[in-house]
């Protein structure tokens, strides 16, 4: 029996396995194959990386993106474990070099494109050498169900036909049970054992918060993190652009990354954003696919996302290595009106109301006060999270104060003008605006014109979007984004009910976890010693020594070989 654990501090420099960790190791290594679904940041890499040590031969990897293979080659390499890659990157001769020394057995693991597997030379030179196993990462690109299928991946078919006993592990972030069942079928996989774990992590402190002031509340949450990793997502290049020029303005070092640049521009950003020389990415949903940086502290949805899927993923590239780490949603039921916008161009009206309708889970997520991990373990299936202690909703509780006064106000207003506007023309009205709008209609005139002057139009707002969350007011026309006063609504005012909304939020506490305390100024003198020695050494920062190792140091001074060999992160190489 082998001792998993000194290998792990002895490689990789860790003191104990991540939850699932050691027993996908354990079934990997008896030589079964392996299904593993844990979310982004649980740790894959290490599954079939320490296996690797274990076995004689060569493990092969496939992954689909060079920007990825590149860096965790980089991290192998600097705990001295021998690995290597072979990608369109690298030209012939180099090539024909690395795959010499395969076959002399000069390498524990080999990174491998998808599309090499293709080539017959490749499958000959595969037969030639002695084979541990095949890992397979990001294993749903295999399936047509998967978000991200890549034909390139069915190459992977004759793997097991080729090399029979050699044993396969598949790794994913995100497989639901059809695209389980196709990796399961394209890997041809006999015995296996599947290893989902749950979806919930608690290092990723979740809010949502209103989009009033967006830039400055942006801006402060930025600060509170003195140049540390960023993730902004907007809507569109403009905005991106935008915000990146506002940040720019008040000193912060800050990039953009969208469609609209050129190959090379967004390559650069990337390489910028893992160099550490810009701490924060403007960025459209493409941003974040080939990066792995685990010490991104903070991820920020300017406008709300399509998808509870995709905000899962983009969340999840933030506190990778395991440290708390900040998300933050910024909301506002207007953002809603754009996207609307959005589906009116689709003409596939099938297409059109199943994304209506992932719109909607995303509103109701962010309006809904439940614990924002029950929301999302439960949407992906899991049961059992509650209440957490990280998310906004658990964090306050949000307090709750009578708010029957504002309700009877509003829908007065809605039913007044005729139960057939939208939201924003009935704020006009209950503030008293002598818009055109309302002048043409003589809302003016209205007994309900003025009449909740005191508040502001985002506070209204906010508050319509309760009502209809509560289903006092309801659609009026499936055309427009119109309101009527609904059963509820009517009910409500019939019978002088009473009703607590939410307080309105003035400004946004977001309480941290208390983390082990660690000397703070240290720490930003190591990630200067970190960033020049990688910068020496052209690998990212976080391939010297990741922020756990460098908290570590700041908290305990180690003086001497036997107290930075204890240091998380430490194997014996680094050492
Ligand atoms: P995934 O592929 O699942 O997204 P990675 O393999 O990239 O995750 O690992 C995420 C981070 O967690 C990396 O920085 C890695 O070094 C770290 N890590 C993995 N296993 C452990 C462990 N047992 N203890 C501490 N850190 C770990
Ligand atoms: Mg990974
Ligand atoms: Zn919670």
């Amino acid at each position: 029996m082998y001792d998993a654990k000194k290998l792990l501090k002895k490689h990789f420099g860790y003191d104990t396995f991540r939850p699932l960790q050691k027993k996908v190791i354990d079934h990997f290594v008896s030589g079964q194959d392996c299904l593993v679904v844990m979310p982004t940041g649980g740790g894959k890499s290490l599954l079939f990386q320490l296996p690797a040590l274990l076995r004689d031969g060569t493990t092969i990897v496939v992954s689909p993106l060079i920007s990825l293979m590149k860096d965790q080659v980089d991290a192998l390499t600097a705990n001295g474990i021998s690995a290597t890659m072979l990608n369109s990157s690298i030209d012939m001769q180099e090539l024909h070099n690395r795959e010499k020394k395969a076959l002399e057995g000069s390498y524990k693991l080999i990174y491998i494109a998808p599309e090499r597997l293709g080539s017959p030379h490749v499958q000959k030179w595969l037969a030639k050498m002695k084979l541990a196993a095949l890992a397979v990462d990001e294993a749903h690109c295999i399936s047509q169900w998967g978000h991200d299928f890549r034909p390139d991946y069915r190459n992977l078919k004759h793997f097991r036909k080729n090399f029979p006993e050699i044993p396969i592990i598949a790794l994913t972030a995100s497989a639901t049970k059809n695209v389980q069942i196709d990796i399961v079928r394209e890997l041809e996989f006999s015995k296996h054992k599947t290893f989902i774990s749950g979806f919930y992590r608690e290092n990723l402190h979740i809010s949502v918060i209103s989009k009033t002031k967006a830039n400055q509340k942006i801006l402060n949450l930025i600060q509170k993190y003195c140049g540390e990793s960023v993730i902004i997502y907007c809507f569109s290049r403009k905005e991106t652009e935008e915000l990146s020029l506002f940040l720019q303005n008040k000193g912060l070092k800050s990039g953009v990354y969208h469609a609209g640049l050129l190959p090379e521009e967004r390559h650069d950003v990337q390489e910028k954003f893992v160099r550490d020389e810009i701490a924060v990415v403007v960025a459209t949903v493409a941003f974040g696919m080939g990066i792995d940086k685990p010490d991104v502290r903070l991820v920020i949805h300017k406008t709300f996302p399509k998808t509870i899927e995709g905000y899962y993923q983009e969340i999840g590239r933030a506190g990778r290595d395991g440290l708390d780490a900040e998300v933050v949603m910024l909301y506002s039921a207007g953002d809603k009106m754009k996207l609307d916008y959005f589906l009116q161009q689709m003409e596939d009206v099938h297409r059109r109301t199943s994304e209506e309708k992932k719109i909607q889970e995303v509103m109701d997520y962010a309006s809904a006060r439940v614990c924002r991990w029950q929301y999302l373990t439960t949407y992906f299936g899991q049961t059992g999270i509650e209440a957490c202690a990280q998310c906004d909703v658990c964090r306050s509780a949000r307090d709750m104060e009578d708010a029957t006064e504002i309700t009877q106000k509003i829908l007065s207003a809605v039913i007044k003008t005729g139960n057939t506007f939208g939201k924003g023309h009935i704020v006009k009205v209950l503030r008293g605006s002598r818009d055109k709008a309302v002048l043409s209609r003589d809302h003016h005139k209205l007994s309900v014109w003025g009449i909740a002057k005191e508040y502001t139009t985002q506070d209204l707002m906010e508050y319509m979007a309760q009502l209809i969350a509560k289903g006092f007011l309801v659609r009026a026309s499936n055309e427009y984004e119109t309101y009527k006063v609904g059963k509820k609504g009517a009910q409500f005012l019939n019978e002088k009910q009473k009703i607590d909304l939410p307080k309105m939020e003035k400004e946004e506490k977001i309480v941290m976890h208390v983390q082990e305390q660690y000397d703070e100024k240290l720490f930003q003198i190591l990630r200067g010693l970190r960033k020049k020695i990688a910068d020496d050494a052209h690998v990212p920062a976080f391939v010297v020594f990741g922020d756990v190792s460098l908290r570590a140091m700041a908290r305990n001074f180690p003086e001497s070989l036997d107290a930075f060999a204890r240091v998380p992160g430490v194997g014996t190489k680094k050492l």
